[in-house]
């Protein structure tokens, strides 16, 4: 009888200690900054000790070598794949927006006919995770803990909010700029919670608007940029020099926020309430907030990375994370939550910057495909054959050309040889034979990896280096397989992390495998990464 006491007690304590060890952290706050090239660690080089992006780097580990393995980089493939671990050609969100090719219909990443819009009158909140097709990260938390886990995504972009946040989200919220008012759908909840909507009353965009933008530091201390003034910079705000005037945007255009570094401000903001009212981290299962921070593009696709506005951006971005930081150490507490930082995709410098400085750059407007059409009518007799150019992709009207009885493989022959000789493309081909076209590896797996047939188009093009789509003529932008826009920041912090870094190269699906193997759960439904040995062992 003693004995079977002592054995009683052994086994319990034995089980405590073992609860002990595999208790997680309070908190997974996984952080995306849209449209964060690598080198902003270092190139933006005064950041502060105490500030977000340092304290990642001393305390934390940092992957400094993190690559997206597919194309295009995008904002809603790169956060569907930081949480789903796992690629668009398996994912299925191949864009922002596709053509669905049972449909001929586009298709925005998260729409949902149906659902509403739950916070606001519009559209905006028409939007769901239903094209997503894996599970995400948080989605497989929620499964570990039967549910009990807490999972919010927030991000003034819906796509930032929604992907990350998965299928089985407590809650997502996004913004809607009509309104002023961060949002939800149907999809989660019926109603506002109620510190939701004392939070939208408080109108706060009107008093980011009454402070206007400026220089954190002198404006002749911004060394890492030109002079303010480009004349191939966005007049987003109206101007594209300091100090911006945001006044006349009170209660008039609630949009205008995004593009200042406000916009960050009011996520984080936004963020902490989330934190505070719905608890999360308070008891010892483990919750996901999932934030993304969507300044930082809008104001990176306006002015590019060699201006004072995108510089500013990310000093103040540091700022913001370092204070969000020590929010979390005072509520959560120091150690008990773990942080991961990375970004959906980098940019181009702007192409008449690098002109400017002998490096060949320039724009190609891929929406001008009403030549091709002409001439595909002047041969085919049919107008409308090229129903779109999406992703880097021509979309053929599939339908069209059946019911004509035309001949697709002449078709594309015409396309492919008006297009192989317009300056800045390096190559077009058939999708079809990619396997067999001559193509550098590396280039070829990026795009298979971004291939989903029902969702993709027929003919692939890639720029040379340094161009970039767009039809107007300032700011920049993303979308292909170059470093510039495929390198990204992967740094993490906090619980179970111990400080490091390395260079070994590692992908954008890893950070997912990563994760579930930190929480000690299972892989998203359909995850292709490999858990970051270095983060652990
Ligand atoms: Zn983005
Ligand atoms: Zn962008």
């Amino acid at each position: 009888m003693q004995k079977n006491i002592l054995f009683c007690l052994l086994f319990f304590s034995c089980f405590a200690a073992h609860t002990q060890l595999a208790q997680g952290p309070k908190l997974v706050v996984g952080i995306v900054v849209d449209q964060m090239r690598w080198d902003y660690l270092y190139r933006y080089n005064r950041y502060a000790d105490n500030g977000g992006f340092k304290r990642m780097m001393k305390n934390g580990f940092s992957c400094e070598n993190t690559y997206i393995t597919y194309a295009p980089t995008v904002t809603a493939p790169g956060h569907a794949s930081i949480y789903t671990g796992t690629v668009p050609a398996i994912h299925g969100i191949v864009g922002n927006l596709w053509i669905d090719r049972l449909t001929n219909h586009e298709i925005y990443c998260t729409d949902d006919k149906t659902v509403k819009t739950v916070g606001s009158t519009t559209n905006a909140g028409l939007m769901s995770p239903a094209n997503m097709l894996a599970t995400s990260i948080c989605d497989e938390l929620r499964l570990a803990t039967n549910f009990k886990s807490k999972v919010i995504g927030i991000s003034l972009k819906d796509r930032g909010s929604i992907l990350p946040a998965g299928h089985s989200a407590n809650a997502a919220y996004w913004y809607d700029p009509a309104a002023g008012n961060w949002i939800t759908s149907s999809y989660y909840m019926n109603q506002l919670p109620k510190w939701v909507e004392d939070y939208n009353a408080k109108k706060l965009v009107n008093k980011f608007y009454e402070q206007g933008w400026n220089t954190l530091y002198p404006i002749n201390t911004y060394l890492q940029s030109t002079e303010d003034a480009k004349p191939y910079e966005a007049r987003a705000l109206g101007a594209n020099v300091f100090p911006y005037v945001l006044k006349q945007y009170i209660d008039k255009d609630f949009g205008k926020i995004s593009t200042t570094p406000h916009g960050n401000t009011f996520t984080a903001d936004f963020a902490k309430a989330a934190i505070t009212n719905e608890k999360l981290g308070e008891d010892n299962i483990t919750d996901f907030l999932a934030v993304s921070f969507s300044s930082t593009d809008y104001i990176g696709h306006s002015y590019g990375p060699n201006s004072i506005e995108e510089e500013d951006n990310f000093l103040r971005l540091d700022k913001e994370l370092g204070e969000f930081f020590d929010f979390l150490d005072a509520k959560i507490g120091k150690g008990q939550y773990v942080a991961f930082l990375s970004a959906d995709h980098g940019v181009l410098q702007a192409p008449e910057f690098l002109k400017e400085n002998k490096i060949p750059s320039s724009r190609f407007n891929l929406q001008t495909f009403s030549n091709l059409n002409r001439s595909l009518k002047d041969q085919f007799g049919k107008d409308s054959l090229v129903l779109d150019m999406a992703n880097y992709q021509v979309v053929l009207n599939k339908p069209l050309i059946e019911s004509s009885r035309l001949n697709i493989a002449e078709i594309k022959k015409v396309i492919i040889n008006q297009l192989s000789v317009l300056p800045g493309i390096a190559r077009v081909f058939d999708l079809e034979n990619i396997m067999q076209v001559p193509l550098n590896s590396l280039v070829r797996e990026m795009l298979v990896n971004g291939y989903y047939p029902n969702r993709c188009g027929d003919i692939q093009i890639i720029f040379q280096p340094q161009w970039i789509e767009g039809y107007s003529r300032s700011g920049t932008t993303h979308g292909l397989w170059n470093p510039y826009d495929a390198h990204i920041p992967l740094l993490w912090y906090g619980w179970g992390i111990k400080p490091g870094s390395s260079s070994r190269e590692v992908s954008i699906v890893d950070i997912a495998p990563t994760l579930a193997a930190l929480l000690k759960i299972q892989k998203p439904s359909g995850s292709v990464g490999k858990v970051i040995g270095e983060i652990v062992p």
